[in-house]
C-alpha cells in the first residue's frame, strides 16, 4: 500500500519546566503525547478540542516551528524531524502555516510586497521580475488586487489582511499547508468569504490542509476526517460526517453536543462536564479524561485505554471499546447506547444552542 502523504507515529512534544538559580528541570509540560496520524494528499484533516488540548502545538511541530521531542514524522517521503540546513529549508518551503491573527502575523512596517518576497527571496525562487509575477499570481487566486504590493497592512481590513496571509503561503507554492484558527479572528460574515478561498484553494491547486479549530461548524464545513484531542492525546477520529452523527468518545459526545442542529438526529442534549481540564504537567493515570468524564470506572483510573478502530473510526475509551464490542461493531448503536448513559448519569443535562466550545 501506498504510503500515506503525511504520516506522524507517536508525536511527542514536551516543554522543560525549569526552577530554581540552576535552572534545573523539574518537569515537563506534555502538551502533545503519543499522537499519530496520517494525511493523504488533497485530504483535510481537521483538528478540534479545548484551549490548552495542544493542537496549535501538533502544527507547530510538523512544520519544526518547535521542535518535537519524540515520535516520526514524514511528509512526501521526507523525514521531517532528521533533515537540517538546505534540505529542511527546501521542506519548509512545501509546509506553510497561516495563523489566526492577521493583525499580528504581518510586519506592520513592510509593504505586502516585503511580506511576501521574504519567503522567496530566502527559497532562492526566481528572479526580481519573476518574483513579482509570482506575488501578483498568489494576490490573485486570494482575491486581493495586484496593486495590493505597494501598500502597507494596516490599510487592509481584517479579512484582507488573512487573504495576504494566505498569499504569503501559497507565493511558495507549497503543499501541505496548516491552518491554526484561520477564520477565528474574523468578523462571521468575513469567515464564510475566507472558508470557501480555501475550499476553492484546496481544490484548484490540489493542497493537503490540517485545519486546527475550535469552531466545530467550520471544521465539519472544510474537514474530510476530524481528530478530538484532549491533553495532549487524539481521543477520537473518523470521517467528518460519521463523527459528529456517531460519536463515541464521552468527550466528543460532550464537545459535539454544544453544536445546534437541524437534523433532529443530531439533536442532543448539551452535556456539561465538571471541572477544567487538568494540567499537562500533570495529567491524570489511566484515561486522562477520566476526572471529568460522566462514565468513568474504576478501570479507567488506572489503565490508559488502547485504540479501538471499526471502518476508520478510531477511538480511545475503555466503555466504548465495550460497547462496540456489544453491538457486534455497529457504531451507531454504540454512539446511541453511550448517549444515553452519559444522560441518564448528566444531572444537569439540557437544550443549549451554542455553536462553539
Ligand atoms: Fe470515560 Fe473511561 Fe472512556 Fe476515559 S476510558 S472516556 S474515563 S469511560
Amino acid at each position: 500500500m501506498a504510503e500515506p502523504f503525511l504520516s506522524v507515529d507517536r508525536l511527542q512534544t514536551h516543554f522543560p519546566i525549569r526552577r530554581g538559580v540552576l535552572r534545573r528541570t523539574v518537569g515537563a509540560v506534555q502538551a502533545v503525547d503519543g499522537v499519530s496520524f496520517a494525511v493523504e494528499r488533497g485530504e483535510t484533516l481537521g483538528l478540534v478540542g479545548e484551549s490548552g488540548c495542544g493542537k496549535t502545538t501538533v502544527g507547530r511541530s510538523l512544520l519544526r516551528l518547535v521542535e518535537p521531542t519524540g515520535g516520526e514524522v514524514t511528509l512526501g517521503g521526507v523525514d521531517v524531524r532528521r533533515v537540517s540546513g538546505g534540505k529542511l529549508r527546501a521542506l519548509r518551503r512545501r509546509m506553510q502555516v497561516v495563523f489566526q491573527d492577521p493583525y499580528g502575523s504581518l510586519n506592520p512596517r513592510m509593504t505586502v510586497r516585503g511580506i511576501l518576497e521574504e519567503g522567496l527571496i530566502v527559497h532562492r525562487m526566481g528572479s526580481a521580475s519573476e518574483r513579482v509575477e509570482r506575488m501578483q499570481r498568489a494576490l490573485e487566486r486570494t482575491g486581493m488586487p495586484a496593486d495590493a504590493l505597494r501598500r502597507y497592512p494596516h490599510e487592509f481590513s481584517g479579512g484582507q489582511r488573512q487573504r495576504i496571509a494566505i498569499a504569503r503561503a501559497l507565493v511558495l507554492e507549497p503543499e501541505f499547508l496548516v491552518l491554526d484558527e484561520p477564520v477565528s479572528a474574523l468578523d462571521v460574515s468575513i469567515q464564510a468569504q475566507v472558508v470557501n478561498l480555501l475550499v476553492d484553494l484546496r481544490r484548484d491547486l490540489g493542497l493537503t490542509f490540517l485545519f486546527i479549530s475550535h469552531d466545530l461548524s467550520v471544521v465539519e464545513y472544510l474537514s474530510d476526517r476530524v481528530a478530538v484531542m484532549y491533553l495532549g492525546r487524539f481521543v477520537e477520529t473518523a470521517s467528518a460526517a460519521k463523527l459528529y452523527r456517531e460519536p463515541l468518545h464521552p468527550y466528543t459526545q460532550a464537545l459535539f453536543s454544544a453544536v445546534p442542529s437541524v437534523d433532529p438526529e443530531r439533536r442532543r442534549n448539551r452535556i456539561i462536564l465538571p471541572g477544567d481540564v487538568p494540567s499537562p504537567s500533570k495529567p491524570p493515570s489511566g484515561c486522562r479524561f477520566h476526572p471529568r468524564c460522566p462514565l468513568a470506572e474504576s478501570v479507567c483510573r488506572t489503565v490508559d485505554p488502547p485504540e479501538v478502530a471499526i471502518d476508520g473510526h478510531r477511538v480511545h475509551c475503555h466503555v466504548a471499546a465495550r460497547e462496540l464490542e456489544q453491538a457486534g461493531g455497529d457504531v451507531a448503536a454504540a454512539s446511541r447506547q453511550i448517549a444515553g448513559m452519559i444522560a441518564a448519569q448528566t444531572s444537569s443535562a439540557r437544550a443549549v444552542p451554542s455553536a462553539s466550545v
